[in-house]
């Protein structure tokens, strides 16, 4: 007779769809509480190698799949994730649980409420398990930036998950939760989610309310979800999605069943490929697997056409001075007296904020924050941001002309697979190029979706990146599922074909 624990393990050693789990905790197969443990029994076994939750909240996620289950038990309604087990990227505050932003400077600090995000996913029946590794302030491409260590990549231990949301790409890959929340300002839930084999979502900017999300460039920052297939994760988007009274950037255009759209097919679909994100730098295992992704949406009924993006080589730049400018504002507000670190180390008041700032704040983080304040200094204003500010507009033009042609556009989500660890923290302008394809959107406001599309020889994932205009997720989400379908039948039919199948987790 197997142990109880064993029983639980073994009913989590696939990831299971939303779909599934909810038949198994309607028809009470499972209980809410139940799976809530088993993934906590999980991630006390796989936790301490990969690194990925910070800080685990089990009485509050007990208490919500208790909840759910006596709801089922009574025959009550439930929200459509009930008792569906997540993870939240560190930088979405939580009431009364650490929320740390993946820096030192906010160790220990319990915030008094939700992000928007985080309660808008409990009121639909989510089981919060924990807070997720990320780089510090979202800062970084790797998540070799946070200041409680690495993430490893499920896929390959040795190689980084990539960032900044690392761990709630991880945590998904390695199913240690059925769908997570991440950030994405520059690349950072489309990055990580390509180098872990699984979907992550940049919604249009306004679409979900960034209330709660500790800011780090606030025209760019977007909250989005992650998870194991395209559906599940247009699912959680229709939850999160929104108007929010306390984030006055957040549109009040309605909200579609995203999951109900990404049934619709892709057939008949207009779909742009850019030429740009197919030059120099890319490498050529990535480019191959992104073209067969292609041949794929062609069988599936796409009309597929090249189109030009000429700006897209300011991007980077452009990205990396708007970011880090705001990020100079933002950041100002952690001086040691209203949240988190204090240097214990200081007899002045200005000596007790510079050093609470340099002891708390990590090296790239001082860096963005030197960049942007010099970008934003008198004098440099007018070359620098305001300049960006000018070449943001011309992106955002661009991709608006090409969207009168096309529906969607796919590119490579990142010029490479999974980095090694250490391979290149030490030179920030390698680590800043690996955001080249993911910055234009954000720049733009635009909305996307990575979804895996075979892997390298090695078998480390690939990921797609599908872009539709502003709150066309629908459309988005349609050519992913395509992508997705096509990947299903490959490994359904060529198993032992190591160069198209990604090796998994290995957890
Ligand atoms: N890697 C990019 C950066 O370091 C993007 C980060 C993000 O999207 N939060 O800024």
């Amino acid at each position: 007779m197997p142990s109880e624990t064993t029983q639980r393990s073994n009913y989590l050693e696939k990831p299971k769809t939303f779909a599934a789990l909810r038949e198994d905790i309607l028809s009470r197969r499972v209980k809410a509480a139940d799976l809530a443990l088993s993934y906590y029994e999980r991630i006390e076994q796989i936790n301490g190698s990969l690194n990925i939750y910070l800080n685990l909240t089990r009485d509050r996620a007990i208490a919500q799949a208790e909840r759910v289950d006596d709801a089922v038990a009574k025959g009550d309604p439930v929200g459509p994730l009930a008792g569906i087990p997540v993870g939240i990227k560190d930088v979405l505050v939580t009431r009364g649980a650490p929320s740390t932003a993946g820096s030192k400077i906010l160790k220990g600090y319990k915030p008094p409420y939700d992000a928007t995000a985080v309660s808008r996913l409990e009121a639909a029946g989510a089981v919060v398990l924990g807070k997720l590794n990320c780089d510090e302030f979202a800062m970084g491409s790797s998540n070799e930036n946070s200041a409680y260590g690495p993430v490893r990549n499920p896929v390959d231990p040795e190689r980084v998950p990539g960032g900044s949301s690392g761990g709630s790409a991880a945590a998904v890959a390695a199913n240690l939760a059925v769908a997570t929340l991440g950030t994405d300002t520059g690349g950072s839930i489309r990055q990580p989610a390509s180098f872990c084999g699984v979907v992550g979502v940049l919604p249009t900017y306004g679409r979900v309310s960034r209330y709660g999300l500790i800011a780090f460039a606030s025209s760019l920052d977007r909250v989005g979800p992650f998870a194991s297939n395209v559906r599940d994760a247009a699912t959680v988007l229709s939850v999160i999605a929104g108007q929010d009274p306390s984030d006055a950037t957040s549109s009040t255009a309605p909200v579609a069943d995203y999951a109900a759209e990404s049934d619709k097919g892709a057939d008949g679909l207009r779909i742009g490929v850019p030429e740009e994100y197919f030059g120099e730098g890319l490498d050529p295992e990535v480019r191959e697997q992104i073209e067969n992704g292609i041949a794929a949406l062609k069988t599936a009924g796409c009309k597929v056409q090249p189109i030009a993006l000429p700006h897209t080589r300011f991007a980077i730049p452009a990205y990396y001075l708007v970011a880090t400018a705001e990020a100079s504002a933002n950041l100002a507000r952690f001086d040691g007296v209203r949240y988190g670190y204090r240097s214990p180390s200081s007899n002045t008041l200005s000596d007790m904020y510079s050093h609470s700032r340099d002891e708390g704040f990590g090296a790239e983080v001082k860096r963005r924050i030197m960049l942007g304040t010099y970008a934003l200094s008198a004098g440099y204003y007018d070359a620098y941001y305001l300049k960006a500010q000018k070449v943001r507009r011309l992106l955002a033009e661009e991709f608006l002309r090409a969207f009168a042609d096309v529906d969607a556009i796919v590119t490579p989500t990142a010029p490479t697979a999974a980095f090694k660890i250490g391979e290149k923290s030490g030179d920030p302008l390698a680590m800043y190029l690996a955001d080249i394809y993911t910055v234009t959107a954000s720049l733009a406001g635009i909305c996307g979706v990575t979804v895996p599309c075979g892997a390298t020889k090695a078998g480390l994932p690939v990921g797609m990146q599908v872009l539709a205009s502003h709150m066309n997720e629908g459309t988005a989400f349609r050519v992913a599922r395509a992508v997705e379908a096509a990947q299903v039948q490959e490994q359904g039919s060529s198993c032992n074909s190591a160069s198209q199948s990604p090796r998994g987790s290995q957890f």
